[in-house]
C-alpha cells in the first residue's frame, strides 16, 4: 500500500480506483469499496466518516483522532492524548449507554483549516 501514504494515509474507494486503473485490469469502484470494507471489518484499515464527501480509509487502524481541514479536505492523525487526555472511547459509551445506545464507533473530528490553507489567505 506504499502508493497510499502519498495521501497521507487517508483515502476515499475512488482515489484507491483511480491508482489501480492504470493497470490493465479495470476494476469497477464497487469492488474497491467492498475490498477496503472487508479491509475494516479485518481491523486492517481504519475508516473516517465525515459529514461531507465520501467515506476514507486510513492506513492507520489504531484508535487515534483527526483534523480536518474545510478547505482542502486534508486529514491530519492526532493522538486522543494530545486533546487533553480524555478517553473519548469510554465517554462515548457511557453517554451512549444512559441512551440505551449501542455504541459501535467514536469519531474524534477538529475541524478547521489547514496551516497551508489559513497561510493562502
Ligand atoms: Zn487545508
Ligand atoms: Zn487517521
Amino acid at each position: 500500500m506504499a502508493a497510499l501514504d502519498a495521501t497521507g494515509g487517508h483515502f476515499s474507494a475512488e482515489e484507491v480506483r483511480a491508482m489501480a486503473s492504470t493497470s490493465r485490469v479495470p476494476i469497477s469502484l464497487a469492488t474497491v469499496y467492498n475490498t477496503l470494507k472487508a479491509l475494516v471489518e479485518m481491523g486492517e484499515l481504519g475508516e473516517v466518516r465525515l459529514a461531507r464527501g465520501a467515506t476514507r480509509f486510513d492506513t492507520n487502524s489504531a484508535p487515534h483522532g483527526h483534523l480536518a481541514c474545510r478547505s482542502c479536505e486534508l486529514l491530519i492523525d492526532v493522538d486522543l492524548g494530545e486533546l487533553g487526555g480524555v478517553d473519548f472511547a469510554a465517554v462515548g459509551r457511557s453517554v451512549a449507554a444512559s441512551h440505551g445506545f449501542e455504541a459501535e464507533g467514536i469519531d474524534v473530528v477538529v475541524r478547521g483549516r489547514c496551516d497551508n490553507c489559513a497561510r493562502r489567505q
